[in-house]
């Protein structure tokens, strides 16, 4: 195998706090095996907050090298556009909606809107994208949370009195208010989703055919490693190994939302960033969700959802959502899994946990 050596590209200070944390935090692995003859190129970025691991197949080194470069510049544009804490559009667009102002929006703007107001509908307002402002009083608008303890009690339903919903937003054509002042938009469950669709279509710009795109859990993938699929692992949430794997289809996003991805402990208990906007606390009972779909947007969005349904009503927030492959596991280990996924997935043997499947 003609492997790119790894290189990390390290734009943020705290680079060498992620990239320690690598191994922990990537939920979804890429099995790559050595037969085939054709190379596979590998290379490994930071951004997003996020490491992404870009792996492309059956082009020349120039072609993989000019892909990864526009995958490069991409995220990048995609973390200042739509950071949730640094000074970006979308700060600017919270300023303004808090004021009672219409906001113009661009296409992409207006797309990452249009998508955010259905998951929520979709979900009965599970995912939320518009309680910026709890992600925030837990300290998850930082770069480093490890040092964090939970806000007073007070606090969080000082924010929950606010109420604060996606249908509180008016969107007409390009034009986005507000009706409620408590709402402040975060795009942390699903823009990483959407990251790795577009970042497929510059790849695809280019001519390659074959790639898998890895943001820290959120993976997308098109056409296959020559005669063979992509094979891809999920990751044991309470370990570094894999808790499964299953052969790809040709094109399609296998997205993972995980307690382990940002966490601090406080006195024993671990609080992590899927907040369930009906307590404004961490969710409880899912420790991992699994979500296959057509599309990164789409699984991404509906594996935060799922998390926070957890264990009693992940199945109805699915259907709601249209997601026939889904898995979750709970707090005890149990994995609750679709039949439709349980069909094309495999557990590994060592790790094998009970299982539930559920049509
Ligand atoms: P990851 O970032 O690990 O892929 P998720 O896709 O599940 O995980 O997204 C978690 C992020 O989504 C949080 O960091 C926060 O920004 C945001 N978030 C937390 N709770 C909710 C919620 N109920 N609805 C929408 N967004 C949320
Ligand atoms: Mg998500």
């Amino acid at each position: 195998m003609n492997t790119q050596p790894l290189t990390f590209t390290h734009h943020k200070p705290f680079a060498s706090f992620v990239v320690k944390f690598f191994i922990l935090c990537c939920a979804l692995l890429t099995l790559n095996g050595c037969e085939q003859k054709q190379p596979v190129y590998q290379q490994q970025l930071l951004s997003l907050g996020t490491l992404i691991d870009i792996t492309i197949y059956g082009v020349d080194d120039k072609t993989a090298q000019a892909g990864i470069k526009d995958v490069e510049q991409l995220l990048e544009r995609l973390t200042r556009d739509w950071h949730a804490w640094r000074p970006s559009k979308l700060t600017e667009i919270n300023r303004k909606l808090a004021a009672g102002e219409t906001v113009t929006l661009d296409a992409e703007g207006e797309f990452l809107m249009r998508k955010g107001i259905e998951k929520s509908q979709r979900s009965d307002g599970l995912f939320n994208p518009a309680i910026g402002k709890l992600i925030g009083l837990w300290g998850f608008h930082s770069d480093d949370w490890s040092g964090n303890k939970p806000p007073a009690e007070a606090e969080i339903q000082t924010l929950l009195a606010g109420n604060p919903q996606m249908s509180d937003l008016v969107l007409e054509g390009n034009q986005l208010r507000s009706t409620n002042p408590a709402v402040e938009l975060d795009l942390g469950a699903y823009a990483k989703g959407y990251a790795i669709d577009i970042a497929l279509d510059a790849l695809r710009k280019r001519g390659i055919k074959n790639a898998i795109v890895n943001a820290g859990g959120n993976l997308r993938l098109i056409g296959s490693k020559g005669k063979r699929p992509w094979r891809i692992g999920i990751r044991d949430p309470r370990g570094t190994g894999v808790i499964a794997s299953l052969d790809a289809h040709n094109d399609e996003a296998v997205v993972t939302s995980g307690d382990y991805e940002r966490y601090f402990e406080y006195q024993g208990q671990r609080y992590h960033h899927i907040t369930d906007p009906r307590t404004g606390h961490p969710a409880r009972g899912a420790i991992a969700a699994t979500v296959i779909a057509a599309d990164g947007l789409t699984a991404d969005g509906a594996s935060t959802a799922l998390f926070i349904a957890g264990p009693e009503h992940w199945r109805e927030t699915a259907r709601g959502l249209g997601i026939e492959e889904a898995m979750l596991i709970d707090d005890k280990g149990v994995v609750h899994i679709t039949k439709a996924l349980m069909q094309r997935i495999h557990f590994e043997q060592e790790t094998a946990p009970r299982i539930e499947v559920v049509d």
